[in-house]
């Protein structure tokens, strides 16, 4: 009987089940996992130091003047609507393909690796997802990219660090007050988090409203320094 080799082996399941990317559909090579090379070379990426945190910053100051609870921001990427990039989110949102999550925050983590070299962080802590989207989905996607971007640092991811409350319905649809009545609250932390400098993960900042009230909420347990961690930043 002859001996299927390894590699035989998977180019046979590749006809079965083609390995391609899964935001331009074409085959990938060997060496790629999910996402082809020009795709990631295609997403918008923000190039100068700086550069992401002066954006997501501004924002935030812009809609909410008064806001202490975000210290420092880092994104990767800029999101655009019906782009390459929206792909790769949405595989990882509603394709079930959360190891693309851990992928993508492995390169979080690089970024903010690099643009924060000195930075002393204690945690990595993932925004909370709903609990009926947590069934529905079977896993947080911030909590993947939070591994991702864990792995990079070397510093623990803290799962039920922070909590929803209550279940808010989905932001989108909202103008902004009516996002901040929709959130305020909706987030506690059970234990003492004192002096902690942490990083708070999401896929995408908007306006950055929920970020901003789960920040407050660790801030009240005791954190002294929070940056927001997000793949990418929306226009707003
Ligand atoms: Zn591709």
């Amino acid at each position: 009987m002859p001996i299927l080799s390894p590699h035989l082996l998977r180019n046979l399941l590749h006809l079965v089940y083609p390995n391609v990317c899964i935001a331009c559909k074409s085959l990938l090579a060997d060496d790629e996992d999910h996402l082809c090379r020009l795709c990631v070379g295609d997403f918008d990426r923000f190039m100068l130091p700086g550069e992401s945190a002066d954006a997501m910053m501004a924002s935030l100051n812009e809609h909410f003047p008064s806001q202490t609870e975000v210290d420092d921001a880092v994104s990767l990427y800029r999101f655009h609507k019906d782009g390459l990039l929206q792909h790769a989110i949405h595989a990882f949102k509603y394709d079930g393909l959360p190891s693309v999550a851990v992928q993508l925050g492995e390169q979080l983590g690089k970024h903010l690796s690099a643009e924060r070299p000195d930075a002393r962080l204690d945690g990595i802590v993932p925004l909370p997802l709903h609990k009926l989207k947590f069934i529905e989905r079977g896993y947080n996607q911030a909590e993947k990219l939070a591994q991702g971007v864990s792995r990079i640092l070397g510093v623990p991811v803290l799962v039920d660090t922070a909590k929803r409350t209550r279940y808010t319905s989905s932001q989108t649809g909202f103008d902004l007050s009516g996002r901040e009545k929709n959130i305020s609250g909706a987030f506690h932390c059970p234990k003492p988090l004192t002096n902690q400098r942490l990083v708070l993960v999401d896929d995408v900042f908007t306006t950055g409203a929920t970020l901003r009230v789960c920040a407050a909420a660790l801030k009240a347990a005791g954190a002294s320094h929070i940056t927001i961690a997000s793949l990418a930043v929306a226009g707003n």
